[in-house]
């Protein structure tokens, strides 16, 4: 038995900007990279007539401030100007536990938090032992997400699922336990949410991974698993790259937010890489 798709419009939504040396975010260093690279911060948003899902959280003030992140804007004020207000939001996609994804939690206390068994597992376990291995965590957000758990408003998922009809949830791992990507079906074909399997565009053109890896074999079995979920090339967004902000068209109410599902307004690199290949 199938059931009818639906189709939905997707807004990427910047609040955060910054440059940093480039060895930070490519292993492979000095060589091709010199000098600073920015990186831009997003959350995502998911949203029809029926329903509205919000895809990560970003990081809040305190744990910006404690890596001395800079934020544009508050997230949840980001989601405002776009009509998103939190307490109806029924939904949220975690991509993986990092600070810069999972913070805002008790904001969204309807909300049920859809996460990969194996992020929640790493993150509340052995590894968070390590200075390494935690840095990229937020006590405050892991908790929240334990306390989420305790009233029943956490659905685990191990490997692949639809949590909504045309909505599905991808498990790649590589950049954190059990990082997943996001496929969403448009009215102009699949859409997918890469997060943090691809910071940047050149991640993957140049296949040099970004520093925080947990496995590198599943980082870059991710590189080729967002173009094998049936979206055009056009259509896989990376998580931090500020070419987004200049490649798709700004949303009406926000010049800082992107309609995604409308798609690009120019080339993207992953677009001429696929070409020249
Ligand atoms: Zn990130």
């Amino acid at each position: 038995m199938s059931r009818a798709t639906e189709t939905y419009e997707v807004f990427a939504l910047e609040y955060g900007r910054m440059e940093r040396a480039s060895r930070d975010f490519y292993l492979f260093f000095p060589d091709p990279h010199e000098g600073p690279r920015p990186i831009a911060y997003y959350l995502w948003v998911i949203r029809n007539a029926k329903r509205t899902i919000v895809v990560d959280l970003g990081f809040d003030k305190r744990s910006g401030d404690a890596r001395g992140r800079v934020m544009l804007r508050e997230p949840m004020a980001a989601l405002g100007t776009i009509g998103v207000e939190p307490d109806a939001v029924e939904t949220v996609i975690i991509t993986h536990m990092h600070y810069d994804h999972a913070g805002h939690g008790p904001e969204f206390p309807n909300a049920e938090f859809i996460v990969q068994e194996r992020e929640v597992a790493y993150c509340t376990g052995k590894p968070m032992r390590y200075p390494p291995l935690r840095r990229s965590f937020d006590i405050e957000h892991v908790t929240d997400m334990i306390r989420a758990n305790f009233r029943g408003a956490v659905r685990f998922v191990d490997g692949d699922q639809e949590v909504a009809p045309g909505v599905s949830v991808h498990l790649i791992g590589g950049h954190s336990g059990g990082l997943q990507v996001v496929r969403v079906e448009t009215d102009k074909g699949p859409l997918v949410i890469a997060s943090d399997a691809a910071h940047f565009y050149d991640t993957v053109t140049e296949g040099n991974p970004f520093t925080i890896i947990v496995n590198l074999p599943e980082m870059c079995a991710g590189w080729e698993r967002i173009f094998e979920l049936g979206a055009e090339p056009g259509r896989v967004i990376p998580g931090h790259d500020p070419l987004v902000s200049e490649l798709y068209p700004k949303h009406p109410d926000d010049a800082m937010s992107l309609v995604l599902s409308d798609g690009p307004v120019a080339e993207t690199p992953w677009e001429a890489w696929k070409k020249g290949r």
